[in-house]
């Protein structure tokens, strides 16, 4: 009776995993299109679904585009959880927008993948519309093609005419700030890497910071009116904020030891507290200027946020970035922001 019982549990077991495996193989581009990414557009006038989404017009605004790709083995690991890439994907878009003071609107999302994977999809999509909710966004369209697992998304934000925030807008005498904290991504990657070892609470830390980095978009908006330039730190603060400085064709002294930091990072030594703030790459923090005067306006807009913003450092006319530590030492720049065909 048992044995019998059993025998029969597995064959319908088999039997279920023959009609799953039917259904994957059955499921063409359309379906998983339709299953994963189509909903009901919510401020488009036209969604997924046509030759081209349509997206109300608006006289007053400036359309800000941006797209960013995600590339296995590049841009992410292997080991992350399909939720937390489907978040990240979106997410380093956002920064963009945020990065230039735009209002996120819509997005698209060009995907390759191997083969059609109903979990990975699953939790995918389910990580992407988490962040899109969060933000009041449609995804209104995209590709879907079969190749290397490669994600690619454009995102469309609005910003009244002339108030976007620019690289080239920095002035000497301004304050040089930092949002959040810069470097835990960093550490989280080292000890991917094997570098090091941290205790496991203090690892889930920063490797949520790598793999659920939180885009600035909320403290952005506040910081309309009050900032001169922005940029977002995707592949380390150095790198960066040079290509701020260069634009706006003037310097900086930055204080290293005031860059922030986690508790978690805080504890490791100096040496790779200033690699990981310096030239971590994949903060997703925003670097942004602004003149004295706003210093207030400023830390109103941090706390109406629930974002911390630093004030790191000072826009002069001396061309080239100088690093100094607390006591006002010369630093040296021995770190290289990450580049992808030089890494
Ligand atoms: P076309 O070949 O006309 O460009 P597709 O067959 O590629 O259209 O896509 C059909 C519809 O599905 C289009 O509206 C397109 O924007 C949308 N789409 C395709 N892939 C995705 C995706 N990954 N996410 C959201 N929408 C998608
Ligand atoms: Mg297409």
């Amino acid at each position: 009776m048992w044995e019998s019982a059993s025998v029969l549990t597995f064959v319908s077991i088999i039997e279920c995993r023959h009609r799953l495996q039917a259904t994957i193989q059955l499921m063409g581009e359309f379906d998983l299109i339709a299953r994963f990414f189509t909903r009901p557009a919510k401020n488009a006038v036209l969604g997924v679904g046509d030759d081209c989404a349509l997206l109300p017009g608006n006289a007053a605004m400036q359309c800000a585009v941006s797209c960013d790709m995600l590339v296995e083995g590049r841009h992410f690991l292997s080991t992350v959880a399909p939720e937390r890439l489907g978040h990240k994907a979106l997410a380093v878009n956002l920064s963009d927008l945020a990065a230039c003071g735009a209002k996120p609107r819509a997005f698209l999302l060009a995907l390759a993948m191997p083969r059609v994977d109903e979990v990975f999809l699953q939790g995918f999509s389910n990580g992407l519309f988490a962040l899109a909710d969060e933000h009041g966004i449609d995804l209104v369209g995209g590709d879907t093609t079969a190749g290397p697992l490669n994600i690619c998304i454009t995102v469309l934000g609005d910003v009244p005419q002339g108030a976007a925030f620019l690289r080239s807008g920095a002035s000497v005498g301004d304050d040089v700030y930092v949002s959040g904290n810069l470097g835990d991504a960093r550490l989280a990657l080292e000890v991917f890497r094997g570098a090091l070892a941290l205790e496991p609470e203090a690892f889930e830390a920063v490797r949520r910071a790598m793999e659920m980095p939180q885009p600035r978009n909320v403290l952005a908006l506040k910081l309309r009116g009050l900032i001169s330039s922005a940029i977002d730190v995707s592949d380390g603060f150095l790198g960066d904020f040079t290509y701020v400085l260069r634009r706006s064709s003037v310097g900086a002294t930055i204080n290293v030891d005031v860059l922030p930091r986690s508790a978690v990072l805080a504890q490791r030594s100096a040496d790779l507290q200033r690699l990981c703030t310096l030239a971590g790459g994949d903060d997703y923090e925003l670097v942004f200027t602004a003149p004295l005067q706003h210093r207030t306006a400023i830390a109103v807009a941090s706390m109406q946020s629930g974002v911390p913003v630093t004030c790191v450092g000072c826009i002069e006319a001396k061309a080239g970035l100088r690093l100094i530590d607390k006591q006002g030492h010369a630093v040296d720049q021995k770190f290289a922001s990450f580049d992808h065909f030089k890494s």
